[in-house]
């Protein structure tokens, strides 16, 4: 089964949540409390898919989100945020959520962003034809969707590793925003092209030498990013 964390105090909500994560052939695995959700992640390992409402009695979905990250890094998640909670969006982000989705949102949306992320978490197997990928530094084993930096593991979200494989097979190329978008969130999401620049940024914290004189991800101004040494 599809499994899928829905995190959300408010019951309605929740209920609409669930209700059409069932249509769409998901089993949907309910929290009202993030306590409550780290104790269904514990008793569900097999969830793949968290949705984490951020404003929570307790303690809250962008907390849940950065616990859930310090020993998961597979789990795809998802952050339900309300239209005035922009910095929401971005802190969590920044604590390893790969996604957000703005309160109000349509059964449709909320289902095509956790289709893609099943997709980007492994729920359809990629064949890949060779098992390491070796650049400067660089080690991406894409069996195992590792990453290496001097001999060193590096622990990546499931959107980190598709970021920096696209990267590794275009080597030195100008990407746009909307190429990455497309390449790793799918040609079916509906989100901002700022999610890009925040995953970026996450993504050099974990790799670059220096995050704020990127060597390895460098900007190309007005487009997009660029891999190369
Ligand atoms: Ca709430």
């Amino acid at each position: 089964m599809k499994k899928v964390l829905v995190l959300e105090d408010e019951a309605n909500i929740r209920s609409f949540v669930v209700i059409n994560l069932r249509r769409s052939g998901y089993e949907p695995i309910e929290a009202d409390s993030g306590e409550l959700a780290l104790e269904q992640l514990q008793r569900h390992p097999d969830i793949r898919v968290a949705l984490l409402d951020v404003m929570l009695p307790g303690i809250d979905g962008i907390e849940v989100c950065r616990r859930i990250r310090a020993s998961n890094s597979r789990i795809g998640i998802i952050m339900l945020t309300a239209k005035s909670q922009e910095m929401d969006k971005v802190t969590g982000l920044m604590n390893g959520a790969d996604d957000y989705v703005t309160k109000p949102f349509s059964p449709a949306e909320l289902i095509a962003r956790i289709d893609a992320l099943f997709r980007r978490t492994g729920g359809e197997q990629e064949i890949e034809d060779s098992g390491e990928i070796k650049q400067g530094p660089f080690k991406l084993n894409t069996r195992n969707r590792t990453l290496e930096k001097n001999g060193e593991r590096i622990r990546l979200t499931q959107i980190e590793y598709s970021i920096i494989k696209l990267f590794m097979d275009n080597p030195g190329k100008a990407l746009s925003r909307e190429d990455i978008l497309n390449e790793v969130w799918g040609r079916d999401y509906f989100g901002e092209l700022k999610i890009v620049d925040v995953n970026i940024r996450r993504l050099r914290i974990k790799i670059e030498d220096d995050a704020t004189m990127p060597a390895y991800i460098t900007t190309v101004w007005g487009y997009g990013y660029k891999w190369g040494f």
